[in-house]
C-alpha cells in the first residue's frame, strides 16, 4: 500500500503546475505549490502515508463538517435544518446572490460560507470564547489530535479580508437566520477555518465518519442518522460547485478546503487525508483530486 501511495503521489504532483495556491491572505500564499501528500487510516487501525503528509495547513472549509456535527448535537437536526437547507447551490462557496433571490430564504446548505456562518452561530456556550473552545475541543476529539490549534496569523487574515463573509453574516442576521451576536458567529467561523492540522488530522476525521461516528476507542459520538447526513452532504456539496463531477470521477464522500486539504470518507473502510495546496478554479486541490481519482480506481473505493 505504501508503495502504491508513493507512486500515485509522484505521478500526480505534476498537475499542481496548472493551479494556484490561495492568495487572498498573504500567509496562505507561502505554501509550496508542488507539495502533495496523502494519509490513509483504515478502520482496523492501519496507517499508510506518502509525500508531504506531515506538512501543516489550515483546514478551512473542512471545518464546516465539524461545526455542523456539533451544531446538530447542540440543537438537533430539525432546528439546524430549519435555518439552512440541504441542497447543492451550484454556485461558488462564497456566493451571495441566491441568499436573497431564493424562495427558501435560507442558505442552500451548511457547506457554503453563508450556511457555515449560520451553523457557527448555533454552537452553544455562554460567550464567544466558550463557544469556540467547545468547537476546538470537539475537533480535537473526533480528529483524535489533541495538538490541534488555530493559526492566529491566518485567523487575523481571514478577519481582515472576509468582507463577503461579513456581508452574508449581516444579511442572515437581518433575515433572522442568525439569532445571536453576528460578530461572534463570524469570529467563530474565521477561527474554525484557521484550525491547523496535517493530512493525518483529516484522515482520522474521515475515518471517524467512515466508522459511522464512532471513535477508535469504540465510543459513539454521532448517531448513525447524523453520520449519514454528514456523508450525504459531503457527496452533494463537499467539493464546492464541482461536487457532481467529483462524484462521477472519484465517487468518495469528501470535503475540501482552500488550504489544499481534502478529507475523504470510504464508509466502513477508511479515512483519507490529502494535502496539495495548488487549487483549481473552484477551490479544490488540483493534484489532490487526481490522486484521489487514481486511488479510488486502484482500490475500487467508488461507493456507487
Ligand atoms: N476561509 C475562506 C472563506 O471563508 C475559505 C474557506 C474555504 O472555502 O475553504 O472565504
Amino acid at each position: 500500500m505504501e508503495e502504491l501511495l508513493k507512486e500515485l503521489v509522484e505521478k500526480n504532483r505534476k498537475f499542481a503546475a496548472a493551479g494556484n495556491v490561495a492568495n487572498y491572505i498573504p500567509e496562505l500564499d507561502k505554501a509550496d505549490k508542488n507539495a502533495l501528500g496523502i494519509y490513509v487510516t483504515t478502520l482496523d487501525g492501519q496507517e499508510f502515508f506518502a509525500g508531504d503528509y506531515n506538512t501543516k495547513f489550515t483546514i478551512q472549509s473542512i471545518s464546516k463538517i465539524i461545526s455542523l456535527m456539533l451544531a446538530i448535537l447542540d440543537n438537533g437536526e430539525e432546528y439546524v435544518f430549519s435555518k439552512v437547507g440541504m441542497e447543492p447551490s451550484g454556485d461558488p462557496f462564497n456566493s451571495i446572490r441566491k441568499l436573497e433571490t431564493s424562495s427558501r430564504k435560507k442558505p442552500y446548505n451548511p457547506l457554503i460560507n453563508a450556511g457555515a456562518i449560520a451553523v457557527a452561530s448555533m454552537i452553544k456556550g455562554k460567550n464567544e470564547r466558550e463557544r469556540f473552545s467547545r468547537l476546538l475541543d470537539f475537533a480535537k476529539l473526533i480528529t483524535e489530535d489533541s495538538s490541534l490549534d488555530v493559526n492566529y496569523k491566518i485567523f487575523c487574515g481571514e478577519a481582515d479580508t472576509g468582507f463577503r463573509n461579513y456581508s452574508m453574516g449581516y444579511f442572515l442576521k437581518g433575515e433572522g437566520i442568525i439569532e445571536g451576536n453576528v460578530n461572534e458567529a463570524l469570529n467563530i467561523y474565521f477561527k474554525q477555518c484557521s484550525i491547523e492540522g496535517t493530512a493525518k488530522t483529516i484522515s482520522t476525521l474521515g475515518k471517524f465518519l467512515a466508522n459511522d461516528g464512532v471513535l477508535s476507542n469504540g465510543e459513539r459520538i454521532l448517531t448513525t442518522r447524523m453520520a449519514k447526513i454528514i456523508k450525504t452532504l459531503m457527496v452533494t456539496c463537499g467539493m464546492y460547485d464541482n461536487s457532481g463531477e467529483f462524484a462521477v470521477r472519484v465517487g468518495i464522500p469528501s470535503k475540501s478546503g482552500v488550504g489544499g486539504g481534502i478529507c475523504s470518507v470510504v464508509p466502513g473502510k477508511m479515512g483519507i487525508g490529502v494535502y496539495g495546496p495548488s487549487l483549481d478554479k473552484k477551490g479544490n486541490s488540483l493534484a489532490g483530486v487526481h490522486l484521489l481519482e487514481d486511488l479510488s480506481a486502484e482500490l475500487s473505493l467508488n461507493i456507487f
